[in-house]
């Protein structure tokens, strides 16, 4: 029986597990990123995870049909490089495919990790059902990440760069993005972002619930407090998550005009905020699309919640294997 090994790669943690082809996990560790040795230390502690996750799960890595890695970017997929990554050290135009493959025998594929995360999600989670072939993710985090699924295969476009959706503008010449766009949708409706809008009317003097927390310790002011006290009523938390809601509705509506998929899913620390949020941003993609032939996507809440990532770098190797595009 086919196996596959993803490997999540992190800032913190390298995360692996072992799936069999119909995504049930066999195995699975989590073991601190290495912060000595540069990149090379980095591939050989991922080396490592990888035998260990396979010898928990009772194989040799040579019985590993193939490995998938999920890597934060920008990536060179072509190539199986990763161009640079901000959170890992000496991370500059790092071989990641074919370093990990020469570490460990096995065939090695690379996927940007919030398209391994979203193809996971598609494999195993909220998508897993047969009948879903077209979905989108966004993982509300530090930023806005995003994978494209398109009749079961992740959308990579001309240059890899597909798929980036919390890049999309939402608002022209609005707030200034990471990526130096202005009004991209990360920019308002990361969590990251939702809590400092809050934090900055909060620092314009604007009376709120959160204004105690805030004099302690803005850090305090997170987007999960800004949710609470929504939820409890307080009149600036509710604006503040009311414009992250619209604007994520308002962007779910953009996706479907282009990519009509069956599904949206949401990940990240952001949606413990339950129903609340799910109906905010339902409420929005009801209010900003066409009332005739309304679209039909479902917006759910992620299944997988921090497995995403390692399931997804094995489903892209499984997938890999399905296509024949596996190379020794
Ligand atoms: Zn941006």
């Amino acid at each position: 029986m086919p196996h596959y090994l993803g490997i999540d790669l992190g800032g913190t943690n390298i995360k692996a597990g072992v799936t069999d082809e119909r995504a049930n996990v066999l195995a699975q560790i989590s073991v601190p990123t290495p912060t000595s040795g540069g990149a090379a230390g980095v591939m050989d502690g991922m080396a490592a995870a990888a035998r260990l996750a396979a010898e928990k799960a009772g194989l040799q890595l040579a019985q590993v049909t193939a490995i998938g890695v999920g890597s934060p970017g920008p990536l060179d997929l072509v190539r199986g490089m990763v161009r640079h990554a901000p959170n890992l050290p000496g991370f500059r135009d790092v071989p990641l495919r074919d370093e990990i493959a020469r570490r460990t025998g096995r065939p090695t594929v690379l996927e940007n990790d919030a398209n391994a995360a979203g193809f996971g999600e598609f494999w195993a989670g909220a998508g897993k059902d047969p009948s879903i072939r077209h979905l989108v993710m966004l993982t509300l985090g530090t930023g806005v990440g995003s994978g494209v699924i398109v009749d079961g295969h992740v959308v990579h476009g001309a240059s890899t760069m597909a798929g980036e959706a919390g890049h999309m503008i939402v608002v022209p010449n609005g707030r200034l993005c990471g990526c130096g766009q202005r009004g991209c949708i990360e920019a308002y409706a990361s969590a990251t972002n939702t809590a400092r809008r809050a934090v900055e009317a909060l620092v314009l003097g604007e009376a709120s619930s959160l204004k105690k927390m805030f004099d302690q310790d803005k850090d305090l002011v997170t987007s999960k407090a800004v949710f609470d006290a929504a939820k409890a009523g307080d009149a600036l938390a509710a604006r503040i998550a009311e414009e992250t809601m619209d604007l994520l509705g308002l962007t779910c509506v953009n996706l479907c005009r282009v990519l009509d998929p069956q599904m949206i899913v949401f990940a990240g620390g952001m949606i413990l905020s339950g129903d609340y949020l799910f109906d905010g941003i339902r409420r929005a993609f009801k209010k900003h699309t066409w009332n005739v032939d309304a679209p039909q996507a479902a917006i759910v809440p992620a299944a997988l919640g921090n497995d995403a990532g390692f399931i997804g770098a094995a489903a892209v190797a499984w997938d890999a294997d399905q296509r024949g595009l596996l190379k020794a």
